[in-house]
């Protein structure tokens, strides 16, 4: 049983116990292409969720580590920006190649530092390579546009042209997709970057960046800092970083988002989500039942696409207790467990965060039909399990509702009609996902024009874009202009430049300058 990293594979090599006096291996700062050891006092114990045993410790980088970083891929902007486009493809087609050859490493450390199961964290590795894999045609996406003849021998073109150094600030629950969704993007349009993995899980990053390096990206372009509260203010105020793209919670996007602004910078921030599921009676009741528990509880609910509610439209809740049958066959342990259908919560704070919204919700008046906070898993008596929890005659006014849980809960409201539910949906603050699951293309359509959501499913419980499209969460859920990966990912790092250019044979000389607008 892998219960920890007690020998460490050839390819986790941003661990080691060089330079470390106690038995547990420190995590490495990525700066100009090499693993470098931090020489920071101040450490950040990383547990894997499923035993707490410490696995790894994580630096708060020194502020001189952290200019490091950035002097590292300022220099690399002066050459990278000026590589041809047919390089920068070069190195993300040997990229995408190498990420495929390695997920069943990435997921192993994954697995070991986030708790998911093996499966669902390769899923977590293949939806980040497709973002890679869509950066190979780099070619195509950042072309600009040409007007010729805008006026007599004057013609305009456009370029996308790259912002300088960048950086990102990544979320915990998806180690290799989220960092896959930011630097590949940036690097394929000529920026460099910086950037700070969470600092619960910082390994599938660590490798990503390695992979990239063996890939053939030269020094500096891309660089790993560690940190928590200091790293992200570095990252918001320094005059030399020009874009941040931020994944996470409210409060942290909300905060860079506003800090990082104030001092010019692009921001995009994905933040939190309640997303609902609509449940109409006309629907097909097997697929939608094993779609809803499935993406309610499938990562153990650590999904910003998790369908954490579901709204049950008239004769629909009589499948309710088809739908507890259903949860109750999950099977909890461990991640790297075979047979695993949800690992265990990334922490012990979230764990009680969970138990407590749980509460407030049986306090509040809601009926807990199945109840996953007294499940013990045998062998591993000490992780952050939460078995699959159902609250059912859920109000909008209750705090189960109005908080993200961000654990295996699945709240339940009844309404008893459609419009009632694209009302409540458009009421919540949220607009990250949604979905219906119905049978009549009218009632489909109905809900997809009129619903205040970014991203809707038709019989699709988490309709993530493919990175030929862009991840659109809207509302509450999203801070910025542009969105992440596909057409809106290249806007984001990228700078339209247009240059309105007259070539004539022969100079036409004016006796007189004009200073009034052409007409
Ligand atoms: P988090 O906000 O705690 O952490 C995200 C990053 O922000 C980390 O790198 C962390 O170091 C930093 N950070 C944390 N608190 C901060 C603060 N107060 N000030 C400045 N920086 C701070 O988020 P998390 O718990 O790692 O991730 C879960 C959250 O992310 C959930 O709310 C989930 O919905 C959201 N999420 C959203 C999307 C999306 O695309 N909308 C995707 C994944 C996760």
């Amino acid at each position: 049983m892998l219960r920890n990293i007690s020998l460490i594979p050839k390819s986790f090599q941003h661990v080691s116990l060089r330079g470390n006096h106690c038995a547990v291996p420190t995590t490495k700062l990525f700066i100009n292409n090499k693993m470098v050891e931090s020489k920071t006092n101040d450490w950040i114990d990383l547990c894997n969720p499923a035993t707490n045993e410490v696995i790894t410790k994580v630096p708060k980088a020194t502020q001189e580590e952290m200019e490091n970083a950035v002097e590292a891929a300022k220099a690399a902007y002066k050459t990278w920006s000026k590589t041809s486009i047919l390089t920068r493809q070069q190195v993300m087609l040997r990229y995408q190649h190498i990420i495929r050859n390695n997920m069943k490493e990435l997921a192993k450390s994954i697995t070991t530092e986030q708790g998911k199961t093996m499966v669902d964290a390769e899923g977590d590795v293949l939806r980040g390579l497709q973002v890679v894999e869509h950066c190979c045609s780099v070619t195509s996406l950042q072309l600009g546009e040409t007007m010729p003849n805008i006026a007599k021998d004057m013609d305009t073109l456009s370029f996308r042209t790259p912002l300088g150094v960048c950086a990102g600030i990544t979320p915990f629950n998806f180690p290799a997709m989220i960092p896959l969704w930011m630097f590949p993007v940036a690097l394929v349009c000529g920026n460099t970057y910086v950037i700070k993995p969470s600092e619960r899980d910082p390994g599938a990053c660590m490798m990503l960046v390695d992979m990239l390096r063996e890939a053939g990206a030269p020094d500096g372009v891309v660089n790993v800092i560690h940190g928590a509260h200091d790293a992200v203010n570095f990252i918001c105020d320094h005059p030399d970083i020009k874009a941040i793209s931020f994944v996470g919670s409210d409060q942290a996007g909300q905060y860079i988002y506003e800090r990082g602004s104030r001092h010019g910078k692009r921001v995009q921030a994905n933040m939190g989500a309640k997303n609902h599921g609509v449940i109409m009676p006309d629907a097909n009741k097997e697929n939608t039942l094993n779609q809803l528990v499935g993406a309610a509880f499938g990562a153990a609910g650590q999904r910003c696409m998790a369908l954490s509610t579901a709204l049950f439209v008239g004769d629909a809740a009589n499948w309710i207790p088809d739908l507890v049958e259903r949860a109750k066959k999950l099977k909890v342990n461990a991640g790297h467990i075979a047979d695993a259908d949800l690992g265990p919560v990334i922490s012990p704070e979230a764990k009680n965060r969970i138990h407590r919204l749980i509460q407030s919700g049986i306090d509040e008046g809601a009926h807990c039909i199945l109840d996953g906070r007294n499940i013990v898993v045998p062998g591993f008596e000490k992780g952050n399990f939460v078995g699959p929890t159902i609250l059912t005659d859920v109000t909008p006014s209750m705090e189960c509702y109005r908080e993200e849980i961000f654990g295996p809960v699945l709240v339940i409201l009844k309404v008893n009609t459609l419009d009632d539910a694209i009302n409540t949906i458009n009421s919540n603050m949220y607009g990250n996902g949604t979905a219906i699951f119905t049978t009549n293309g009218a009632t489909a359509r109905k809900f997809t024009q009129e619903i205040d959501v970014g991203q809707v499913g038709v019989n699709v419980p988490i309709p993530v874009p493919l990175p030929m499209f862009s991840f659109t969460g809207s509302r509450g859920s999203f801070r910025g202009d542009a969105n992440f990966y596909g057409k809106q990912g290249i806007n984001f790092y990228t700078q339209l430049k247009t240059v309105t250019q007259m070539w004539r044979e022969q100079d036409v000389t004016h006796t007189q300058a004009a200073v009034a607008m052409p007409t």
